[in-house]
């Protein structure tokens, strides 16, 4: 996966410091993320990014999303770099991520245990070649990245993350949050020792600023 070329000046000397950020979708996540990265100086990494890659592959090749077997060796061979583009097996997907169809056929793929077994080790080996980052996703304070020295669970009402989903509509991102946070393996939940954040009552840079603190 590639890094963002931009490295603004960190306010912290320590460039090691690992951030793991979880909460359900429209919970304010890759603001944030993108937030703490720039003010740190430090790389981010968007995890859902990884598995929405996947998701795409799925479609583009007509797996069947729950063929557990077929779906691991196609997450197994994609060839994904997720940075300020995500692009796939050469081939720019920023854009068609973000699409109906993929938001759709996501948490399917993302249940699969072999994926996610894939996936976890491609995200643990780009925190370990950095030394350190912003990591958002799911199970990052929780499975990933255990040992992270800040994990932030954000939340905000289901009227706030529709809001800000819009294009998704609040019935498909229920659905999500619901299949994400009810799967066997690695489910959407509040890791041991995160701090919870409710996004939908301050401005970004008030909840950096409460986090800076934190580190
Ligand atoms: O963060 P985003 O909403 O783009 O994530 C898309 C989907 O990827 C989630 O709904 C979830 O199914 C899956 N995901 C996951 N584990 C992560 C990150 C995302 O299962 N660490």
């Amino acid at each position: 996966m590639s890094s963002s070329p931009e490295r603004p000046t960190a306010t912290r000397p320590d460039a090691s410091v690992v951030i793991a950020i979880d909460g359900p979708a429209g919970s304010g996540k890759s603001t944030l993320s993108r937030a703490l990265a720039e003010r740190l100086g430090i790389d981010r990494l968007d995890t859902g990014a990884m598995y929405r890659s996947v998701a795409w592959a799925v479609l583009r090749d007509g797996v069947d999303p729950v063929d557990q077997e077929a779906v691991a060796a196609l997450a197994r061979n994609l060839d994904i770099m997720v940075g300020g583009t995500v692009v796939a097996d050469g081939i720019d997907i920023t854009e068609a991520i973000r699409g109906p169809e993929v938001s759709a056929t996501v948490s399917a793929v993302a249940a699969n245990p072999d994926v996610r077994a894939v996936m976890v080790t491609r995200q643990r080996s780009w925190v370990d070649a950095r030394g350190g980052g912003v990591v958002e996703g799911r199970d990052i304070g929780s499975v990933v990245l255990p040992d992270a020295d800040l994990k932030l669970y954000l939340t905000a009402s289901p009227e706030v993350r529709a809001a800000r989903r819009s294009e998704e509509g609040a019935e498909a991102l229920a659905r999500r949050d619901r299949l994400d946070s009810t799967r066997a393996v690695s489910p959407l939940e509040v890791p041991p020792g995160a701090r919870v954040v409710d996004t939908g009552a301050l401005e970004v840079e008030a909840i950096v600023e409460q986090v800076l603190a934190w580190l």
